[in-house]
């Protein structure tokens, strides 16, 4: 890493926008993620990062050649931009970590340029940041695997064989995936009822959530060239929170014996800003250690976990307080995003910029640190108390769901922002 990266990163790094400088901030001068915007004043989607209370608005910035996007930061998607390449995200981060910074006046004291440049994040609405070419989810929490292979199949052989060898994964659907914010509306399937010869068709009656985040892929590979484990990092543009909503019902009658369809295909909801490695890099830790040691193909140097945070609360419909159902942290992760994106080419699969990765649903050993209702409530059998009263085994209607995700710095914390979805009712 080069001294101007390093730069952006220190964590006494303070800025003029004061409220980035507030600890409890997601979005501190060290975050600077990235994003796609609009507001009332101007309805065009364009890209912007979150500096505190406020969004800056790139393509003025390079209007004013004040950084350089190649032209691409005036689009409704930031495909453009991140194809640009690894050097080019940093050239722009560090230029903006420069201009934020306590002391520096360019852009401080130019009223008229302020005033165009900045937009407060309350007042803009949030879009979808990359136009998603492909989704592939992972499986690769072992409490996780472990706890739905109990369930669904035989708690006696709940890991199967091939788990701890390769990260187990599949191609999800790249079409609904949605922004957070968007409604998601309860699916209608077929579901086997225990005592029934044949399935019902119904609206599910166990929706569930998945606490996951999700990589983008900043640089793809072509098609027959598979990505090094050791090269892989660079081939990561930054990552979000994802909900892998499911319906578990429709899931357990579907799954065998290709795996998840309707189930999972009705809507995965991620965060708007993309955090970028760089700004994750002094979180950087060890993932579990991996016993057997995986083929080389999989085998990397160094750290590849990061110290991620991650909390789920559930409102329901009309209720003041959200109630707490989920408190974990990425670095349990067993497999790394690394080892994902190396042997999801191994093969040759090609991947393209843009293309999101999930990690599969993030369980820690407890129940309280549980990525989904299904195993925080034994399938229904454990259901949770709510704040205000009631309980819930899985998704009522008018239930909203909100993933947050912060690494916590000395002083200050690299935040996600907040992964949201509301229950709509099933169409009749
Ligand atoms: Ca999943």
């Amino acid at each position: 890493m080069n001294d101007a990266l390093k730069a952006t990163l220190v964590a006494a790094l303070k800025s003029w926008i004061e409220s980035a400088n507030d600890p409890a901030s997601d979005f501190p001068i060290q975050n600077l993620p990235f994003g796609i915007f609009s507001d009332a004043i101007n309805a065009q989607p364009r890209a912007g990062v979150a500096i505190g209370d406020w969004i800056v608005d790139l393509s003025v910035l390079e209007d004013a050649r004040l950084i350089d996007g190649h032209g691409t930061f005036n689009a409704t998607r930031l495909n453009d931009f991140i194809a640009l390449g690894q050097q080019t995200w940093r050239d722009v981060r560090i230029a903006l970590s420069a201009l934020l910074a306590q002391g520096n006046a360019t852009l401080r004291d130019d009223a008229d340029l302020r005033r165009r440049a900045l937009v407060p994040r309350k007042d803009a609405t949030m879009h979808l940041p990359v136009e998603i070419p492909g989704y592939t989810d992972f499986y690769s929490s072992r409490e996780h695997a472990t706890n739905v292979g109990s369930m669904f199949r035989d708690p006696k052989n709940a890991l199967l064989p091939n788990w701890s060898e390769l990260p187990v994964g599949y191609n999800g659907r790249a079409s609904s995936v949605v922004v957070s914010g968007t409604k998601v509306r309860r699916p209608n399937g077929q579901i086997k009822l225990p005592n029934d010869e044949r399935p019902v068709f119904s609206a599910c009656r166990k929706l569930d959530i998945e606490l996951e985040t999700g990589f983008i892929v900043g640089k793809g590979n072509a098609l027959g060239e598979p990505i090094p484990c050791e090269d892989a990092e660079a081939h990561i543009f930054g990552m979000v929170l994802l909900n892998d909503w499911s319906a578990r019902d429709i899931q357990q009658w579907e799954y065998v014996p290709l795996g998840p369809f309707n189930s999972k295909g009705f809507a995965t909801t991620i965060s708007p800003w993309i955090i970028t490695l760089d700004a994750l890099e002094p979180f950087r830790t060890a993932t579990p250690a991996q016993e057997p040691q995986p083929l080389a193909y999989l085998r990397h140097e160094g750290d590849h976990a990061f110290d991620i945070e991650l909390e789920v609360t559930l409102r329901p419909e009309g209720a003041q307080r959200a109630t707490t159902i989920s408190r974990t942290n990425f670095r349990l992760m067993y497999w790394s995003m690394a080892q994902q994106l190396a042997h999801h080419t191994v093969g040759g699969c090609n991947t393209r910029v843009g293309d999101l990765m999930g990690s599969g649903t993030i369980s820690g050993p407890t129940p309280d640190s549980c990525g989904s209702l299904l195993e925080s409530t034994w399938n229904g059998q454990r259901p949770i108390e709510l704040e205000e009263g009631g309980e819930r085994a899985f998704l009522l209607d008018g239930d909203e769901i909100t993933l947050r995700g912060w690494c916590q710095g000395e002083g200050y914390r690299v935040g996600f922002g907040e992964c949201a979805g509301e229950i709509l009712p099933a169409r009749g």
